[in-house]
């Protein structure tokens, strides 16, 4: 249940901590507080746990411990896989225009090349086919989009990317898939995956990234050589400990999670778009995550909806941002052809293990009523 009568449906924005978490974490918040690159027993302490999270880590994504390079965050995941390949071995960096703006501009950074999606929000393998060339060093394609929450078919990008530019890796933005899908098979044809503690359950500036065996990166962090060399920084071990309980909670539950929250996501995006003339669904329930829910309300300012929602206990969130004053529709709406007005008139529900039935019930209740008003009935 969320807090008071709120009804929190931010959750691909964040998610409340798994109790589990917090009890892992709290021992290093207190008497186990040794930094694990020393060499007394206090600091072997924090680096058997740190040690014991990174086998956690690796078998929930399906990779070796040793692959497992611990960061502070999704953004700094993604950082590492693209600036980290590409300080390595230069070449063109390649992504869709649908990406989070951790990969699209750190691919900017370094003049990336873009890619257009289809209206579903899946990447147009040929257009990726015709950006593809021997000088292509990295292609990042996230596993679930952060807005309307499209999965991407992982395989035949790979193979795509294998035929055409066999010069590169493939990373993987798989924050938002990783409390859905399972990441161990379906982030496999990447070399790079990124993962971020709290969009699961866990504390919010802790991530991961997997670098598979043969792969090069460049460290974005210098310093002490942690990490073997691939991210300095003395590690966030109660982040990292917290991270890695919250890992094996959603991986245990994940089944359940999705079957569950799926049920409810569909009850609420049913519910919606028989109660409120003008609804749209943004994209296809069948190729997303089980917990999105993005619609657009015709004739509906999305910030105007927000504040409503808002007052009367509904967290919810839009991908608009605004930009020097004016409110710029969302670039994944955007890609996906989705017009300015359209996409200006979206909101993003998004659920996850704490939703309740209460909750899609107060949501059901006062989303209709708060676009009633806003269209002055
Ligand atoms: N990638 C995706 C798809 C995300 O949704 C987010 C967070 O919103 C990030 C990366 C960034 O992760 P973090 O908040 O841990 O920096």
């Amino acid at each position: 249940m969320s807090p008071g009568s709120i009804a929190y449906l931010d959750n691909a924005a964040t998610t409340p901590l798994h109790p589990e978490a917090l009890a892992a974490m709290l021992p290093f918040l207190g008497d186990r507080f040794g930094n694990p690159s020393g060499v007394h027993a206090m600091a072997r302490d924090a680096r058997a746990a740190l040690e014991e999270a990174r086998d956690v880590a690796a078998d929930c994504l399906g990779a070796r411990p040793g692959e497992v390079v611990f960061t502070g965050g999704g953004t700094e995941a993604d950082n590492l896989a693209i600036t980290g390949v590409h300080g390595r071995c230069g070449g063109t960096v390649v992504c869709p225009a649908s990406e989070h703006h951790a990969v699209l501009h750190t691919a900017a950074t370094v003049g990336g090349r873009v890619v257009p999606v289809g209206p579903d929000g899946i990447v147009d393998l040929d257009a990726l086919a015709g950006a593809l060339d021997d000088d292509v060093t990295v292609v990042s394609v996230m596993l679930a989009n952060n807005e309307v929450g499209t999965i991407q078919p992982l395989g035949q990008i790979a193979e795509v990317v294998r035929t055409h530019a066999p010069n590169a890796v493939l990373h993987t933005d798989a924050v938002q898939a990783f409390p859905w899908l399972d990441v161990t098979s379906l982030a496999a044809p990447a070399q790079l995956v990124a993962v971020s503690a709290h969009k699961f359950g866990g504390p919010k500036g802790v991530g991961a990234l997997v670098v598979r065996d043969g792969v090069d990166v460049d460290p974005v962090i210098h310093g002490g050589g942690q990490e073997r060399d691939r991210r300095s920084g003395t590690h966030n071990v109660a982040g990292i400990v917290g991270m890695a309980a919250a890992m094996r909670v959603t991986v245990d539950m994940r089944a359940r999670t999705v079957e569950r929250v799926g049920g409810l996501r569909d009850r609420l995006a049913d519910g919606l778009i028989a109660g409120v003339p003008g609804t749209r669904e943004t994209g296809d329930r069948r190729t997303k995550v089980a917990g999105n829910c993005h619609l657009r309300f015709e004739g509906i300012e999305s910030e105007a909806l927000l504040i409503l929602l808002d007052d009367a206990g509904v967290c919810a969130s839009a991908g608009s941002a605004c930009t020097s004053g004016a409110i710029e529709p969302s670039h994944v709406l955007t890609a996906m052809g989705i017009d300015a007005a359209d996409a200006l008139s979206s909101v993003r529900l998004s659920l996850g293990p704490t939703t309740t039935d209460d909750d899609v019930d107060l949501a059901l209740k006062v989303v209709p009523e708060a676009v009633a008003r806003l269209r002055g009935r």
